[in-house]
């Protein structure tokens, strides 16, 4: 199955591997979506902040 992408017209197989579907690629969808402007844009649920691990200055030393 094949359909056009919505911003530029390009055909674009219907199946999983094309992840931007309907549109051709990530940049066609984020132009269409109106958010091409600000380049910085997030995956929504990618936002888990890795943790600092290290620990605090002046830790008690175990031995
Ligand atoms: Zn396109």
């Amino acid at each position: 199955m094949e359909v056009a992408c919505p911003h530029c017209g390009k055909k674009v197989q219907w199946n999983e591997r094309q992840r931007w579907r309907p549109f051709c690629s990530e940049r066609c969808r984020l132009i269409d979506l109106g958010q091409w402007a600000n380049e910085e844009h997030r995956i929504p649920g990618d936002d888990a902040q890795a943790e600092d691990d290290t620990l605090p200055a002046g830790y008690p030393d175990a031995s």
